[in-house]
C-alpha cells in the first residue's frame, strides 16, 4: 500500500469516508489532508482524481464543513426518529406492491394476445365481406386497445423496476 494513503497516514477521523459518493461520476470520495506551513487541512474527494487517466471533473470538498453539514442531518434525524420509520414503511409498502403489478402485467399480457388475434379478424371481415367502413371503425377501436395496453405495459414494467431498487435498498436497514 502506498505509505502516503495508508490508514495509519490520515491525520483525521473522516466521519463520512466510505459512504459519500461523487456526484459527477458516483465514485466514492476519499478523506485527504493537506499540510500548508503548520496548519492542516482537510477535504473529500473523488477517488478518480488519485488515477493518472482522470476522467472525473469534480472538486474537492472541505471536510469540516462537510461533516458539520452531515451530522446536522444525523441530528435531524435521531431528533426525528419517525423519519427512518416513515421511509422505510414506504419502501416496504411499495415492494408489498410487487405481486399486483406482477399479476397486473399478466393479465395484460393476455389481453394484448386477445386483440392481435381480434386484429387479424378485423382483417379477414374485411377481406371476407369487403366493407371499408366497418373495416376501418373496428380497426380503429382494436388498435386503439392495443396501444393503450402497451403503455399500460410500459408503466408497469417501470414500476416494478422501481420497487426492485426499493427491495435492494432497504435490505441493509430491516
Ligand atoms: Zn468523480
Amino acid at each position: 500500500m502506498n505509505q502516503k494513503k495508508s490508514p495509519r497516514n490520515c491525520k483525521r477521523e473522516y466521519l463520512a469516508r466510505g459512504h459519500i459518493f461523487c456526484g459527477i461520476c458516483g465514485k466514492k470520495l476519499a478523506g485527504e489532508t493537506r499540510i500548508r506551513g503548520s496548519k492542516e487541512y482537510s477535504y473529500y474527494r473523488c477517488v478518480d482524481w488519485y488515477k493518472t487517466c482522470r476522467t472525473c471533473k469534480s472538486l474537492s470538498y472541505r471536510a469540516d464543513k462537510l461533516d458539520d453539514r452531515i451530522w446536522k442531518e444525523v441530528e435531524n434525524v435521531l431528533e426525528h426518529p419517525d423519519l427512518v420509520t416513515e421511509a422505510i414503511n414506504a419502501l416496504q409498502a411499495e415492494s408489498g406492491k410487487a405481486k399486483a403489478y406482477e399479476d397486473e402485467l399478466e393479465s395484460i399480457a393476455a389481453r394484448i394476445k386477445h386483440y392481435q388475434v381480434e386484429k387479424q379478424s378485423v382483417y379477414t371481415a374485411y377481406r371476407v365481406g369487403g366493407d371499408l367502413d366497418q373495416f376501418k371503425t373496428d380497426l380503429k377501436i382494436v388498435t386503439d386497445e392495443l396501444e393503450a395496453l402497451n403503455e399500460r405495459q410500459a408503466e408497469i414494467e417501470s414500476r416494478i423496476e422501481a420497487v426492485r431498487k426499493a427491495e435492494v435498498n432497504t435490505e441493509g436497514i430491516k
